[in-house]
């Protein structure tokens, strides 16, 4: 299939700059202040609603978006040079690590990655072999601590549910704009249906760039009827709102009630930007010190101050996002590595009053304290 680079250059800039990106680049003296802040106007994190569960530990979560056994920017981003095949080695280098921290939180598996076919059936371009590794290492390594959802269905060109074919021309946040409720659910349910055909059990949705959030209440309830269609699941949640370090923090929202089910929809926002997120950058060289600024802004090297710390003193919930792209880093795994330097100080600088946690956990809490 073919994208028009404009096209795809519009999507990535929209979704750096809107959804994710600009840590590095625009941080500046609203990082410094924005503790203070949001700390004199907002409730102390012991009376806040995702603040502690029973375990009293401050719950933290990683969402990792875009899994996929390729690269998915090798063909979002036309040019982006990367291996196509993410080698299941990398693969098991980061179920290693999150097992080594003991993190949790949310992967995402692209059911349809870059349109390349369905992951319970094969993909063009992709051995049977390679396919059925990463989704064997995602079943038997990643979803036992990581809650699995998929990104709609191919986090690209819409995928049409009655010809079967691509919308080369309508991603899939311009579908969800226009679609009705009952296609939306449709469309939701095929991608829970295929992950489950992998033995996967998605709990909530992930949206594609900001997928949604002009129409998110039809968004929120076609997510509850898919969930209740395949899973009967009585809570479920979905990720949407992303702030960077740098900007004002998203609350988790109860977004849709169902009382005849006693269904509920909760968005669990994540509150920190994708650090790893290094490819942009014009000089490789600077790839290195661009990720431990990153992490120094997350939590200084003394633990005293930083985003992390920031957002408990004002209550938000401690979600940090990353991708599966930014991990690999067209191979080089400096995003991995940074993970790794960024997971030990956050062990070591807040030792036993946190928990890692899964995003379905996070939104169950907060569901809880709002009942
Ligand atoms: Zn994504």
């Amino acid at each position: 299939m073919v994208i028009s680079k404009k096209k795809s250059m519009n999507k990535m800039n929209r979704r750096t700059l809107l959804k994710y990106a600009g840590t590095g680049m625009v941080a500046g003296a609203f990082a410094s202040s924005i503790g203070k802040v949001m700390a004199s106007t907002l409730p102390l994190t012991g009376e806040t609603s995702v603040g502690r569960g029973f375990t009293g530990k401050i719950p933290f979560s990683l969402i990792v978006d875009d899994g996929s056994p390729v690269d998915p920017l090798f063909y979002e981003l036309p040019g982006y040079e990367t291996p196509f095949l993410v080698p299941a080695k990398f693969t098991r280098r980061v179920a290693d690590t999150f097992n080594k921290f003991d993190l949790h939180g949310k992967f995402t598996i692209i059911p349809m990655p870059s349109c390349l076919g369905r992951i319970d059936q094969s993909l063009k371009r992709v051995p049977q072999d390679h396919l059925l590794e990463f989704l064997k290492l995602m079943r038997e390594r990643v979803a036992p601590r990581f809650d699995i959802t998929p990104e709609f269905l191919t986090h690209l060109s819409s995928y049409d549910l009655k010809t079967g074919n691509y919308r080369r021309h309508m991603y899939e946040d311009t579908w969800i704009t226009q679609a009705s409720k009952e296609e939306i659910v449709e469309y939701f349910s095929l991608a829970f249906q295929i992950l489950r055909n992998v033995g996967i059990e998605s709990t909530g949705i992930t949206s594609p760039w900001d997928s949604g959030i002009d129409v998110e209440d039809k968004y929120a309830q076609a997510l509850a009827d898919a969930q209740w269609n395949i899973f009967k699941r009585k809570l479920t949640w979905y990720f949407l709102y992303a702030a960077s370090d740098t900007e004002k923090p998203y609350q988790c929202n109860v977004k849709y009630k169902n009382p005849e089910r006693g269904q509920v929809v909760v968005s669990v926002p994540a509150n920190a930007g994708d650090i790893f997120w290094s490819m942009d950058l014009a000089d490789k060289k600077d790839r290195p010190k661009f990720i431990k600024d990153g992490i120094d802004r997350l939590v200084s090297p003394d633990g005293k101050t930083g985003r992390i710390r920031q957002l408990i003193d004002s209550g938000f919930p401690v979600v940090i996002v990353t991708h599966w792209q930014s991990l690999y880093t067209q191979g080089t795994e400096l995003g991995l590595e940074g993970l790794t330097v960024l997971a030990e100080r956050i062990q070591k600088v807040f030792g036993s009053g946190f928990e890692w946690v899964k995003c379905s956990e996070m939104a169950r809490r907060y569901a809880e304290s709002q009942a």
